[in-house]
C-alpha cells in the first residue's frame, strides 16, 4: 500500500524498529556482563602502560569571548493552518539554531511581500500548500532575481500557483503528480559518509513504495544534490536565477535524518557557508564494568563451547580491543555497581571488585574513560510522578532521598575501586530519566557535568516515549546534553541515515552497546558474535573511511567540545574571492563545516581546513577573524 503524500513521519521507523524490540526490557532480565580475570595474557599486556598528557572525565569550565551576531537576516515563513508543515518546520527551526542563523518567523498570511521581504537576504517557505503565497509568489521570485535567496523544507503541493513559478524553480516538466520513492541517494559525494553507501533505503522493501516527492524534468541549469534511489526522481537541487539563488526541497520526511539534508539545503544559498560543529566521535560500552555473570548462554555455548564469564573475557573483551587498535577508537565505560533492585537504604556495598579493577583499568589505559550508569539498574523515577515511565519489571524508587542515598554509594565505590579518576558522565539505565532524577543527580553526585541519552527516543505500546531524548547543548542548569545517536552490533537503514545525518549536520558520530548483546535474541544473540561483530565492523569501517577527519574521543572530551560549540557564534561575511567570519563566544579553537556550492578554497587566515566530502570541508579556527579565500 502506497503512503499518501507529505506523510511525515511516515511509518519509517515502524518497519525497521521491531528487530530491536524489547532490548529496554531485557536490560534487567539479563543483566548479565561478563567481568573477569581470565584474560590475563592481555591484561598484563595493557596494564603496564603510562600515559602521558590525558587526564580522562575532565570537563573544562571555559571562559567565552563576547557573542556576535550575523549580519545576513533570514526569514522563515510558517502557515500554522497546514499540519503537514509543522513537523519539518520545527526540525528547520533545531536547523537554523544550530547553525547560529539569525532568524525571524512569519506567518505566510500576515507577512506584507512587497514591504517587508527586502529587508530579509533568505527566505525558507516551510509548509507543502503555496496557495496562501497567492500573487506575492511574484514578489518572492522579483526579489529572488534581484539577489534574495529562497528554499523550501517540504514537496510542495501541485497548484496553480507553484505551476507558475516552477519554470524559475528549474522545473521544465510534471511538478503536478505524486511519484513514489523507496530510497534517498546523495550524488557525487556531497555528504559525508556517502562515498562508500550513497544510498539511504527509506523502507524496508523497497518494492514498496512512498509518495513523498513529485515528478519533475529539471532544467540543465539545476545542480542536483539528492535523488530518488533510481535516480528518477531528483529530491534536492539548487538552481541560480538572475542575481539570486533557489534550493528546492522535493521530498516530504520529518524525522531528526531531514536535518542533514536541511542543513545542506540552507548552505547552498550562498557561494559559500560556515557553520559550527561539533567534531566528536565516542563509543560507549553501557553496563561495564559491571557484576560477573555465572552460567551459560544459549548461543555463546552453542558457538564456543565455553560459559559467559570465558566468552566474555576470552572472546569480546578481546574484540573490543581489536577493534580500539584497528580503528582507533577509545570507548567511554559506565559503571553499574550491583544488580539488586533494591530502592530502599542501606545499599550494600559490592566487595567484589577484581573484575571491576581488571577490566575498567585496561579500558582507562586504552585512553578510554569511566562514567556513571547506576548503583543498580533501576531508572531514575519516582513511584506517583514519573509512573508513565517505568517499563518491564523495573521498580521506581519511593523518593529523591533514596536515589540520592544510592548514587552517593555508587560514587563512593567508583572512587574506591578506581582512586585516581574522574567520573564526569551519566548514562541513564535503559535511557529512562526523569527531573526528579535529574535533581538527586545534581545533589548527590555534583562531579556529574554531563548527561548521554538518546538523540531520538522510541514510544512503547501506548505510543508514549519513555526515554529522555536530548540535543546537543547546554542546557540551562549546565548540565552538558549529548545524545548517543545509534547503538546495538546491526545499524539498520534508519540508524544509518541518522548517522549520516548528523556527521553533516553536527559532525558528531555517538554509539552504544552492551556486553549482554550476546544473550538476547532481540539484539540478534542468536546469530552469534562472529556475525554481530562483523555487522558492527561494518559501521566502524564506514565511519573512520568516510569520516576519517573525525576526532575520537571518550565522553569528558566530547562534553567539552559540546560546550564550545554551544558557545560560539559568528558574523558571516563574504565578496567575490573569499568567506569569512568573526567568533564569538570563543575559546581558542572551534569547528565549523563549511559548504562551497561552486568555487574551492585556496588561502586560510586563522584557521585550517580539510575535505571532508565534495564541496564540503572541516574548518579548525584558531583565531577569533577566520577568512578562506577562494583559489
Ligand atoms: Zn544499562
Amino acid at each position: 500500500m502506497r503512503k499518501k503524500g507529505n506523510g511525515l513521519n511516515s511509518g519509517i521507523e515502524d518497519r525497521y524498529r521491531p528487530n530491536k524490540k524489547n532490548r529496554m526490557v531485557f536490560r534487567i532480565l539479563l543483566p548479565l556482563i561478563a567481568l573477569v580475570l581470565i584474560g590475563i595474557v592481555v591484561m598484563l599486556e595493557r596494564n603496564g602502560i603510562q600515559l602521558e598528557g590525558f587526564t580522562p572525565g575532565v570537563v573544562q569550565d571555559y571562559t567565552y569571548t563576547e557573542p556576535v551576531e550575523d549580519d545576513i537576516r533570514c526569514l522563515l515563513l510558517v502557515d500554522h493552518a497546514q499540519s503537514a508543515g509543522k513537523v519539518i518546520t520545527e526540525q528547520m527551526t533545531n536547523v537554523l539554531q544550530s547553525m547560529k542563523v539569525n532568524y525571524d518567523v512569519f506567518e505566510a498570511g500576515e507577512f506584507s511581500f512587497a514591504q517587508q521581504l527586502d529587508s530579509y537576504d533568505h527566505l525558507i517557505i516551510s509548509f507543502p500548500d503555496w496557495e496562501v503565497l497567492g500573487d506575492s509568489v511574484r514578489d518572492i521570485i522579483y526579489w529572488v532575481r534581484d539577489g534574495g535567496s529562497l528554499m523550501n523544507t517540504i514537496t510542495p503541493e501541485p497548484g496553480p500557483t507553484l505551476h507558475m513559478i516552477s519554470q524559475q524553480l528549474g522545473v521544465e516538466g510534471g511538478f503536478n503528480e505524486f511519484a513514489g520513492i523507496s530510497g534517498v541517494r546523495v550524488l557525487d559525494h556531497r555528504m559525508v559518509g556517502s562515498t562508500s553507501k550513497p544510498l539511504y533505503e527509506l523502507i524496508a522493501d523497497p518494492a514498496e513504495k512512498m509518495d513523498i516527492s513529485l515528478k519533475a524534468q529539471i532544467s540543465e541549469a539545476c545542480e542536483v544534490y539528492l535523488s530518488s534511489e533510481d535516480g528518477a526522481v531528483p529530491l534536492l537541487w539548487h538552481v541560480p536565477y538572475g542575481e539570486g539563488h533557489i534550493v528546492v526541497t522535493n521530498m516530504a520526511m520529518g524525522d531528526k535524518y531531514m536535518r542533514g539534508f536541511l542543513s545542506l539545503a540552507y548552505s547552498l544559498m550562498e557561494e559559500a557557508t560556515l557553520y559550527p560543529v561539533i567534531n566528536s566521535s565516542v563509543y560507549y560500552l553501557d553496563d561495564f564494568p559491571s557484576p560477573v555473570p555465572e552460567g551459560d548462554g544459549e548461543f555463546i555455548r552453542r558457538d564456543y563451547g565455553i560459559d559467559i564469564a570465558s566468552f566474555y573475557s576470552n572472546v569480546w573483551w578481546a574484540t573490543i580491543l581489536n577493534w580500539e587498535e584497528k580503528y582507533g577508537i577509545r570507548h567511554t565505560g559506565v559503571i553499574i555497581e550491583d544488580y539488586n533492585d533494591l530502592v530502599n537504604g542501606p545499599f550494600p556495598k559490592n566487595e567484589s571488585t577484581s573484575q571491576f579493577k581488571a577490566f575498567g583499568n585496561m579500558l582507562l589505559n586504552n585512553r578510554g574513560e569511566l562514567g556513571y550508569h547506576g548503583y543498580n539498574h533501576m531508572p531514575l523515577i519516582l513511584q506517583g510522578k514519573d509512573d508513565e515511565k517505568r517499563i518491564g519489571s523495573y521498580v521506581m524508587w519511593p523518593s529523591v532521598e533514596e536515589m540520592e542515598s544510592s548514587l552517593k554509594e555508587l560514587s563512593r565505590f567508583s572512587h574506591t575501586v578506581f582512586p585516581n579518576t574522574e567520573f564526569a558522565v551519566y548514562v541513564p539505565p535503559s535511557n529512562i530519566f526523569s527531573e526528579t532524577g535529574r535533581e538527586a543527580l545534581k545533589e548527590a553526585v555534583p562531579e556529574i557535568r554531563a548527561i548521554a541519552s538518546f538523540y531520538v527516543t522510541h514510544a512503547n505500546a501506548h505510543g508514549q516515549a519513555t526515554e529522555y531524548e536530548q540535543e546537543f547543548g547546554v542546557a540551562e542548569d549546565g548540565i552538558i546534553e549529548m545524545p548517543r545517536i545509534v547503538y546495538g552490533t546491526y545499524i539498520n537503514e534508519y540508524d544509518s541515515l541518522m548517522a549520516m545525518s548528523e556527521l553533516n549536520f553536527h559532525f558528531v558520530q555517538s554509539h552504544f552497546f552492551h556486553p549482554d548483546d550476546t544473550l538476547d535474541v532481540d539484539r540478534y544473540a542468536d546469530q552469534g558474535w562472529a556475525k554481530m561483530s562483523e555487522w558492527f565492523e561494518s559501521y566502524l569501517d564506514w565511519i573512520t573511511t568516510d569520516a576519517a577527519a573525525i576526532r575520537e574521543q571518550t565522553a569528558s572530551e566530547m562534553a567539552n567540545a559540546v560546550q564550545i560549540y554551544d558557545h560560539i557564534s559568528l558574523k558571516r561575511s563574504s565578496d567575490e574571492s573569499s568567506v569569512s567570519a568573526d567568533l564569538g563566544g570563543f575559546t581558542g579553537e572551534a569547528w565549523f563545516l563549511l559548504r562551497m556550492r561552486d568555487r574551492e578554497p585556496g588561502e586560510t587566515v586563522g584557521c585550517s581546513l580539510e575535505q571532508v566530502a565534495n564541496g564540503l570541508y572541516l574548518v579548525c579556527a584558531t583565531q577569533e577573524h577566520i577568512e578562506i579565500r577562494y583559489r
